[in-house]
């Protein structure tokens, strides 16, 4: 239990709009709460020259690929058309140079950083689980609880999204690079969520959701159990690429989403991540289902994978939120502005997602929202607005940097959301602990120094 006090920053998000002299409290229990809902004699915590915004949600992140970042930006020799696949490759050496103790090195570096650009939340899809050679560790659990270990360290909140892992592919012989990920069965998969449920349950910080890879890695046995499985959230990358799509067509004469709605597993608590290879049912499908999709924006480009037509999936009722993925880049306010602004360039015009109703910051409202509530809605986690009851995690920024010079209240979100650069975040709470003070975390020296260690071994 911490002490109660209440924060009186200049501005305060409120509802898609930024409010002057508001304040919040947080109270004992680490959650916001009505300032009179306090003792009188509560301590009040003056934020001069910030604004308040909920912490940041990033809800798809595969943390130790922080260490792959700016080393595969070329062609390979004999290989003209890189592609996703020849990524991939690189990106497994890496996942099989790491023990326990890398793992925790690479997370808490990937960790730290979203910590300073304003993320409160991680989502982290874990899909190495075990030796380098298959073999499990002693602890099944070991290295998600390494990831773990590394998001707390930090001060994050963690939803360990726990990958279930079956196969390379329909009919494609197994690939030795992958023989950490696999789970022997869905029974396997399901006692692993259960297992970390079980351990991490003394810390509210903590929550754990299943995440069945791909239809690519899991067979339809496998989603059609996990279809069963009556709570928790449900994650899984779907139609990221064409390749993957008509190997599913090969494979169960439908497309990613027509499969996963035949087996029940479409609904407000799965949601798919990327969804770039859509059609027009499958559109409808996820509305229906009021199922939601993840947009990775930053790693769709960097990946060429393609564009999410986000549009069409918001039309049709589909919940949009965010995620860093490959960490190719961490700053969650360039991904909300990445998610309209490739559709900018698809769609040759402006303002593509703004629902045309809410005035000048309605479009910058709609984009935070999937940059925290959204997020926080798709994770299943009490966060992601300054709301009575909700967990106290929160965001200021610097209303002094040079980013958000002329900024006005009126025109403000639109203004944070367009103009905010990453660095104009000071300080950071999750569940009422400062995580982030003055824009430095004490961490961020010893993280940076054994993280770079790490990675000349690695690619030495
Ligand atoms: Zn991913």
């Amino acid at each position: 239990m911490a002490t109660p006090y209440i924060l009186e920053p200049d501005l305060l998000l409120c509802d898609g709009a930024l409010l002057e002299q508001a304040s919040l409290g947080v109270g004992a229990d680490g959650r916001f709460c009505a300032p009179t809902k306090l003792p009188k004699a509560t301590p009040k915590v003056r934020l001069t020259g910030r604004v308040l915004l909920p912490g940041l949600v990033n809800a798809h992140s595969h943390a130790f690929q922080r260490l792959i970042r700016g080393r595969t930006e070329f062609l390979t020799p004999g290989r003209p058309a890189d592609d996703f696949w020849t990524w991939r490759e690189r990106m497994y050496h890496a996942a099989n140079a790491l023990g326990p103790e890398d793992v925790y090195v690479a997370s808490r570096q990937a960790f730290l950083e979203m910590a300073l650009c304003g993320i409160t939340t991680v989502g982290e899809f874990h899909y190495l689980h075990h030796g380098p050679n298959g073999e499990p560790y002693h602890d099944r659990n070991e290295l998600a609880l390494q990831v773990i270990r590394a998001a707390r360290d930090v001060g994050l909140r963690v939803a360990l999204l726990r990958v279930g892992y079956a196969r390379t592919g329909y009919e494609a012989p197994d690939n030795p690079l992958q023989r950490r990920f696999y789970d022997g069965d869905v029974d396997g998969f399901l006692a692993a969520v259960e297992g970390l449920r079980g351990v991490t349950k003394g810390d509210p910080a903590i929550s754990v959701g299943a995440a069945p890879h791909s239809v690519r890695a899991v067979p339809r046995g496998w989603l059609e159990r996990v279809a069963q499985v009556p709570s928790g959230v449900v994650h899984m990358h779907v139609a990221e690429q064409a390749a993957e799509v008509a190997a599913c067509q090969a494979e169960h004469g439908r497309r990613p989403f027509e499969l996963l709605h035949e087996v029940g597993l479409l609904s407000e608590r799965f949601t798919a991540v990327h969804g770039v290879e859509l059609s027009q049912r499958e559109v409808a499908l996820l509305g229906m289902a009021r199922a939601r999709v993840c947009v990775c924006p930053s790693t769709e480009r960097n990946l060429g994978d393609g564009v999410v037509e986000a549009d069409l999936l918001q039309e049709a009722g589909v919940s949009l939120c965010l995620g860093t993925d490959s960490q190719a880049e961490i700053d969650l306010f360039s991904e909300a502005r990445l998610l309209e602004g490739h559709l900018r360039l698809l769609r040759k015009r402006r303002a593509v997602l703004d629902k045309g109703d809410r005035g000048p910051n309605g479009l910058s409202a709609q984009l935070l929202n999937a940059a925290t509530l959204h997020g926080a809605e798709s994770l299943a986690v009490e966060a992601g607005a300054l709301r009575p009851g909700l967990f106290a995690d929160a965001v200021a920024l610097d209303l002094a940097h040079p980013s958000m010079a002329g900024l006005s209240p009126k025109a403000g979100v639109a203004q944070l959301l367009f103009g905010a650069a990453a660095a104009a975040v000071r300080e950071v709470w999750v569940g009422g602990h400062k995580i982030v003070s003055e824009g430095a975390h004490p961490l961020a020296a010893q993280s940076g120094q054994e993280f770079s260690k790490l990675a000349r071994r690695v690619f030495a």
